[in-house]
């Protein structure tokens, strides 16, 4: 386990042993997790995980039916979402139509009646962080997507949160500007240095943006961890199949050795007897020509058939007969080799690049 927890005292969020009911039905089954002053944590996981729910809960808006939320050490029971001061940015974020972008950044302030001249100068400050400084006394029609999407983002930071909570901040975008606004929000989150709480459930943006990513399924979170402790070192074949492309085996283990059909016997010694999937990316398997692979003990070997090699631009994607299934390898263009379908290859791959766990995949 890595950066699990934040250091003791230091957590400016923590939410513990959060439970929330609809009804019959658990929302949320024991949530715990902590964000750091200044850091970013994204919660990630399929639709209905959950998610919302818990930023709800964060922002007062839900009480849990146990557990609490402390920030900045002081228990938030009994305060109301405006008692908070947190910034919030939620999906489908509306901008008023009828009102000024100028009047729709102040809105928060208003509500917090302070002073026309303070407002003016905080206003005029949040427009020039998104880089719109002339955009007040236009409409919210006059401007582009990425441009309200920004908009909206100032209006959650102008009151000066201590924490921000942004709930599939890009979802109003389409897939390119998506990509660019990412870019945009880390390098505004690095800049502001708020503690932030971001729902995604796009792994690509959790990963690009977070500092600790908590994976999410059912109502409960499955790890937590570092981008790359989520996608080198996943726990459980949820997290690794949700944070990334993936090949799968079925296997059986038995007397610290495993046997899966096509791989042929491998050692992972620690794994309990019984069925196994085995997983690994396809960035992670190398393709070399049939007499190409090395002797290294670290490194795990098989013979495929080339059935279709696809070339994308920065990569080539081919697929592979090994055994009784078909798995995919991408090899980055610089190193592709002119292999045709029919052709035999060798693969290999380091040891530790191929998971084994002892569950069985809900395909
Ligand atoms: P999405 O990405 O689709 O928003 P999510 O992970 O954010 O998903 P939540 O919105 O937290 O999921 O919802 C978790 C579960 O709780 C869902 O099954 C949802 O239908 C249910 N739920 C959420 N709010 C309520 C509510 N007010 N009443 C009843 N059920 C609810």
């Amino acid at each position: 386990r890595h950066n699990e927890t934040a250091a003791p005292g230091s957590a400016y969020l923590e939410a513990r042993n959060l439970v929330v009911r609809f009804g019959e039905y658990t929302a949320l089954r024991d949530v715990s997790f902590e964000v750091a002053a200044g850091e970013r944590l994204c919660l990630l996981g399929p639709s209905g995980c959950g998610k919302t729910t818990s930023l709800r809960v964060i922002a007062g808006f839900i009480q849990p039916d146990s557990g609490g939320v402390r920030i900045d050490g002081r228990d938030m029971e009994g305060v109301p979402p405006e008692g908070r001061n947190i910034g919030i940015l939620f999906q489908n974020y509306a901008l008023f139509p009828h009102l000024t972008i100028y009047d729709n950044v102040a809105f928060g302030l208003r509500m917090r009646n302070i002073a026309e001249s303070e407002i003016r100068k905080r206003v005029t400050e949040a427009l020039e962080l998104v880089r719109l400084p002339k955009a007040g006394g236009k409409r919210p029609s006059m401007l582009s997507g990425g441009e309200q999407q920004r908009i909206a983002f100032a209006r959650a930071v102008v009151i000066k949160p201590s924490l921000l909570l942004l709930d599939e901040p890009f979802s109003n975008l389409d897939a390119r500007l998506r990509q660019e606004m990412r870019g945009e929000l880390l390098d505004l989150l690095q800049q502001l240095r708020i503690a932030t709480v971001m729902v995604t459930h796009d792994q690509e943006e959790a990963m690009a943006i977070a500092d600790r990513i908590a994976v999410m399924q059912g109502g409960a979170i499955e790890q937590v961890g570092g981008p790359t402790d989520i996608y080198e070192r996943p726990r459980s074949l949820f997290v690794a199949r949700f944070v990334g492309e993936s090949n799968l085996f079925a296997g059986q283990a038995a007397g610290g050795m495993v046997e899966i059909p096509g791989l042929g016997r491998l050692e992972r010694r620690g794994l309990q007897d019984g069925p196994v999937q085995a997983l690994i990316r396809p960035e992670k398997i190398r393709v070399l020509p049939a007499n190409g692979a090395s002797g290294s003990p670290d490194h795990e070997r098989a013979r495929a058939t080339i059935e279709r090699v696809q070339y994308l631009g920065h990569r080539t994607e081919y697929r592979l007969k090994l055994g009784p299934q078909s798995i995919t390898a991408w090899r980055l263009n610089e190193t592709a080799l002119p292999l045709m379908p029919g052709d035999a290859v060798a693969l290999e791959w380091n040891r530790a690049d191929l998971l084994v766990f002892r569950e069985i995949a809900n395909r």
